[in-house]
């Protein structure tokens, strides 16, 4: 089953009124394991709405959601809230990392939330910052890490639980272009190493060349 399946998906807010704004008419896309897909679009396009419909934390007009096989359709909150815990990572261009925890603990603590005994969880997290190269910063909180650090473990967080999924928007976004370079060279040794699936909202078009695919967002649409 692929990781993430969107057929057909409609969105507009707002629906025969004056502010009416139609944002997605006819979304296809298919995400498998192990890739990862740039999405590029001008402000205001609708990216956040297609990576939020994606992530189960909106719902579309019309359009079949699939995370894994499992189409969301129709499925009451509680059950789309489990999904998206279980199968689903998010990354912002601003960490949002809980202040008063070290680096280790904030990528502790959402396995914890998931029913992980302590030991796994804990090995989970020196294992994924290994990977990003933060692991000699594991004890720090996050106001001890610079932009890239902070940048890096919050993608550790996302990937905690073992997601198929990996929804990005804009991860690089408040970084210069070099630390920029290192936190994408980072995501992607996680998408190689884990068989995720991530789809990347970025405006970086070196970034967006150097991943499998690029999928252009415009007038409601998905272009490659
Ligand atoms: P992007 O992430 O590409 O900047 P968004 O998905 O945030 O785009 O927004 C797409 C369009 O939908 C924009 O015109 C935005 O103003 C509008 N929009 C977003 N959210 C809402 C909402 N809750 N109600 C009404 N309009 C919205
Ligand atoms: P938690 O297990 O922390 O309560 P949720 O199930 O509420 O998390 O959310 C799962 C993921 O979705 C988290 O990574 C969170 O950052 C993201 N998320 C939740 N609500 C929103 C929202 N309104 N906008 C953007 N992201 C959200």
């Amino acid at each position: 089953d692929p990781a993430l399946h969107l057929d057909n998906i409609v969105k507009t807010y707002n629906p025969g009124t004056p502010g009416e704004v139609r944002v997605l008419h006819g979304i296809d896309l298919t995400l498998t394991a192990g890739e990862a897909v740039a999405l590029v679009a001008p402000s205001g396009a609708g990216k956040s709405t297609l990576l939020h419909i994606a992530g189960l934390l909106d719902t579309p007009d019309s359009g079949t959601v699939a995370i894994g096989g499992q189409d969301m359709t129709g499925q009451p909150e509680a059950r789309r809230t489990a999904v998206r815990r279980q199968e689903v990572g998010f990354v912002y261009q601003f960490h949002h990392l809980l202040p008063e925890f070290t680096a280790a603990e904030n990528i502790i603590l959402p396995q914890l939330a998931n029913g992980i005994p302590r030991a796994t969880a804990e090995a989970r997290a020196s294992e994924l910052l290994t990977l990003v190269g933060v692991a000699p910063r594991a004890t720090h909180r996050p106001a001890a890490l610079s932009g890239g650090e902070q940048q890096r473990v919050a993608f550790c967080r996302a990937m905690a639980n073992r997601p198929r999924l990996l929804l990005a928007d804009e991860p690089t976004g408040n970084l210069d272009p070099e630390t920029a370079d290192q936190v994408f060279a980072a995501l992607m040794t996680l998408v190689r190493t884990t068989s995720m699936a991530a789809l990347i909202a970025t405006h970086n078009l070196d970034l967006a060349a150097r991943m499998d695919r690029v999928l252009r967002l415009n007038a409601g649409r998905l272009e490659s």
